[in-house]
């Protein structure tokens, strides 16, 4: 009689990418699910399915078959307290996230950000690069992309993502960089160094940032022009560094010849992939993950004790191997039904904010230094 009996019933859950491009796809695809109590769920290596309960991601399961029934969901029955019996269906959806890497994903300024030169004045800059990134913390992935952001698809993921480089991008050169004529030689230097800024970020997404390159800075034609008129490089006093300038710029790095070199560089980092995937991505291959053929344990990151691969809970220590959600603000590990964050005392329930340049009133990504429009310094 109501809207809700159009839920679609989910009974057998099985996701193959055929695109190869999706980070996660939803089950059912629009609308909402019921998951009969006993359904099959089916992930495949290179996968995690994440249980989306009341606009929640609240539990995943690595590669192989999973029946779903109260006793298989742990932390649904532990955190959320929802009991789950036979006959009743329980009211969710299901997201297959996928836990491959993703490698030469292209970067770059959709409108130039601006940037204030010391030799030149206000310019506008275009940036282009690549990165390389792996879903490592599923459920995590999922609460703050599509749970908190509401972003939905994996064009739309891949967008927001793209622009949090960019905003990076440009608090990063606001920050070092007093003039374009000095780039020359800085590009491997800027781009580890964006790098490491941007593991930060995208680890409260549940993301490895495994690789990111800068692979050109492109100045405005007028700039591009006035380096190319003679008689009006007297607006500029140093000859020599102009010409290196323009060298560098011609020069657009090849992404593809540097495109492996840093792969590894994420890796060690402090970044702890959950047992439970990582056991699951033993074929992924190339990248250095280490899962020993037919062992069954691995070690807590917590209490460094051996544990079953696919523990939610360190059986010895209590540590929970999946994170669920951070906190906006300071990035602490929370409980998913955490109304405060018990270190900073932010708000779960309060959206990331997006910082309003107080100079031309632009909105920028939340935490932002300075303005990609204006390129003032936002503080
Ligand atoms: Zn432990
Ligand atoms: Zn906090
Ligand atoms: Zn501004």
């Amino acid at each position: 009689m109501n809207t809700f009996d159009s839920a679609i019933f989910l009974e057998n859950i099985e996701w193959f990418d055929e695109t190869g491009q999706e980070l996660a796809h939803r089950f059912p695809e629009e609308g909402s699910g019921e998951i009969k109590w006993g359904a099959q769920l089916t992930v495949r290596e290179s996968q995690a399915g994440v249980l989306f309960y009341k606009g929640k991601a609240c539990d995943a399961f690595g590669a192989g078959r999973h029946t779903l029934k109260t006793g298989n969901l742990p932390l649904l029955t532990k955190i959320l307290s929802v009991p789950w019996r036979g006959n009743s269906p329980l009211r969710a959806e299901v997201y297959m996230v996928n836990m491959k890497y993703f490698t030469n994903l292209k970067w770059g300024t959709m409108s130039p950000v601006a940037f204030r030169d010391s030799e030149l004045g206000l310019i506008r800059l275009r940036a282009h690069g690549v990165f390389n990134i792996q879903i490592v913390q599923p459920v995590l992935f999922i609460n703050s992309l599509v749970g908190t952001m509401g972003i939905f698809t994996t064009e739309a993921i891949a967008t927001y993502l793209k622009e949090v480089i960019v905003s990076r991008f440009n608090d990063y050169l606001g920050e070092v960089l007093d003039t374009i004529l000095n780039l020359p030689g800085r590009f491997d230097e800027l781009s580890l160094q964006l790098q490491k800024r941007l593991i930060g970020d995208f680890a409260h997404f549940g993301l490895q940032l495994s690789h990111l390159y800068i692979t050109s800075i492109t100045p405005p034609d007028e700039v591009q022009k006035a380096i190319d008129d003679k008689s009006r490089l007297n607006i500029i006093h140093d000859i020599d560094k102009f010409v290196k300038m323009k060298a560098a710029m011609a020069m657009e790095k090849a992404a593809e010849n540097q495109g492996e070199a840093g792969a590894g560089i994420g890796l060690g980092m402090g970044m702890m992939m959950p047992a439970m995937f990582a056991h699951s991505m033993g074929g992924a291959g190339g990248a250095g993950q280490q899962a020993v053929p037919g062992s069954e344990t691995t070690i807590c990151s917590d209490c460094q004790n051996s544990i079953p691969v696919d523990a939610r809970f360190c059986p010895l220590c209590g540590h929970q191997q999946v994170i669920l959600s951070q906190c906006a603000n300071c990035g602490k590990n929370l409980a998913l039904n955490a109304k405060f964050c018990s270190k900073c005392g932010h708000s779960t329930t309060e959206q990331p904010q997006l910082t309003i340049c107080p100079h031309c009133k632009t909105k920028n990504l939340p935490g932002a230094m300075f303005c990609n429009q204006c390129g003032q310094r936002i503080d």
